[in-house]
């Protein structure tokens, strides 16, 4: 474990960068927030009214329809109650493209098409389902664009509209949505509304898109009456805790898994709740966390390879300030060659230099356990003659231990990575406080006691 000594104050990320996205700050005119007719007496909804109606921010007016769309879920209870209200923040991905022939047919995102596409859904007139505001980030963006910077802005415009909505949807890209869905988990402290993030694997405007049905019951989840107040995302028929979530299939519809844990809820005829697994309700008012330092670096060794890369990049990345933290994908429960001994060394050494070292596993499902096997347990027979063997025995998870190296537990790489940001970006906590709490589970990302 790095010395106590270690600076409290190191931890704002200097080169963080700019976001992408523009923010949309609050979406409302404090003056017209008290309930609006729309001036047809036969209209009595009552809508929170767009700051900027002719931008970007839009109040979407579902057409007049008899249509009944059967989502089995009881958003509302009871006759005369008010839609509740949903903010939905799009900033791209596939669901909002289509393919661009200026550059060769590839996809693009396409302004104004969620907007459309929603003005036209029959399903939004049933009574069931919420009011919905759209904000369109712009630029749309291909989630591999998006970072920690969009991702504060994201967290910062949720603040600003907190108070006017029951709950947020978040449209995202599919590639880096855990991350940055994880990410959002840890910004947003005593979270008391949900957030729900989806998006879809083919463009909204094709027929056979998954994009409205991943739409439609992001926002019934966003508009509950008994609400699941975490960060979630929706997507293909289930509802995951963001923190523990991962993108698994780049081909199919089914895109998310949450390997270590059984979905929040799962939905079909019925929606399945586990809720003896839902987050108990926030104690405080709402906090939000937009720093992340992000001089985090994943390295996952393959077997044969060169402790020399690990030791200059350790070297490198102490000396320039540009690394804090290494997450090491090791094998199976945690597993490293103990018979390398520079590889230990190597960890002792970043653990010197002030850099955490945290171990999390290649496998998809299951847990860090340090210590689980001694790796390496070796028998050099010298001589049959004089029955003498010399036992070498390496305890691979206590070398680890012993050099600093911290466990990961069940945790996600997403969830390491966004939460280790998140701690360092607080800059109230020292490496080794930072280290102890990779153990304490603080969004429910995993198992709380490390092994
Ligand atoms: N490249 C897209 C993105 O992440 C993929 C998707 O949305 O499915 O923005």
């Amino acid at each position: 474990m790095a010395s106590s000594s270690t600076p409290r104050n190191e931890s704002v990320c200097p080169s963080e960068g700019e976001p992408l996205l523009k923010p949309a700050g609050l979406l409302f005119d404090y003056d017209n927030i008290a309930c609006q007719r729309s001036g047809n007496d036969d209209d009595l909804d009552v809508h929170l009214l767009p700051k900027d109606s002719d931008k970007l921010t839009e109040r979407v007016k579902p057409p007049v329809s008899d249509f009944f769309f059967i989502p089995q879920v009881n958003a509302h209870e009871g006759e005369g109650r008010q839609r509740k209200r949903v903010l939905v923040l799009c900033t791209g991905g596939t669901l909002t493209m289509a393919p661009n022939p200026d550059i060769g047919g590839a996809l693009s995102p396409i302004p104004g098409a969620l907007t459309d596409f929603m003005r036209s859904m029959l399903e939004l007139t049933n009574d069931k389902m919420p009011n919905v505001v759209i904000h369109e980030y712009s630029p749309l963006l291909d989630s591999a664009d998006m970072g920690p910077p969009d991702w504060q802005v994201i967290a910062r415009d949720i603040k600003s509209n907190y108070l006017h909505f029951d709950g947020f949807v978040v449209i995202s890209g599919t590639d880096t949505m855990a991350y940055a869905a994880t990410a959002l988990s840890f910004m947003l402290e005593n979270l008391g509304k949900p957030i729900v993030f989806t998006g879809s694997q083919v463009p909204i405007a094709e027929p056979h898109s998954d994009a409205r049905q991943n739409l439609i019951m992001a926002l019934i989840f966003a508009a509950r009456e008994t609400p699941i107040c975490e960060v979630t995302i929706f997507f293909h028929g289930r509802l995951l805790r963001a923190c523990r979530s991962q993108k698994v299939n780049a081909g199919a519809l089914h895109a998310f898994d949450s390997p270590n844990m059984p979905p929040l809820a799962t939905t079909g005829i019925a929606i399945n709740e586990n809720n003896h697994l839902f987050l108990s309700p926030a104690r405080g008012v709402l906090r939000v966390h937009t720093r992340m330092d992000t001089r985090v670096l994943a390295l996952r060794p393959v077997p044969g390879f060169n402790d020399q890369i690990l030791r200059h990049t350790i070297e490198a990345g102490a000396e320039s300030r540009s690394l804090r933290a290494l997450v090491l994908q090791l094998y199976g429960t945690g597993n490293a060659p103990a018979a390398k001994k520079d590889f230990i060394s190597c960890l002792k050494r970043a653990n010197d230099l002030g850099i955490l070292v945290i171990a999390s596993t290649q496998c998809h499902r299951g847990s860090v356990m340090m210590g689980h096997y001694a790796t390496g347990k070796r028998s050099h027979c010298i001589s049959l003659l004089t029955f003498a063997c010399v036992f070498i025995s390496h305890n691979t998870g206590k070398a680890l231990e012993s050099a600093g190296v911290v466990s990961s537990n069940d945790m996600t790489l997403e969830a390491i990575s966004c939460k280790v940001a998140y701690l360092m970006g607080r800059g109230d906590l020292s490496i080794e406080e930072i280290g102890k709490l990779m153990c304490v589970s603080l969004r429910g990302e995993g198992k709380s006691i490390c092994e």
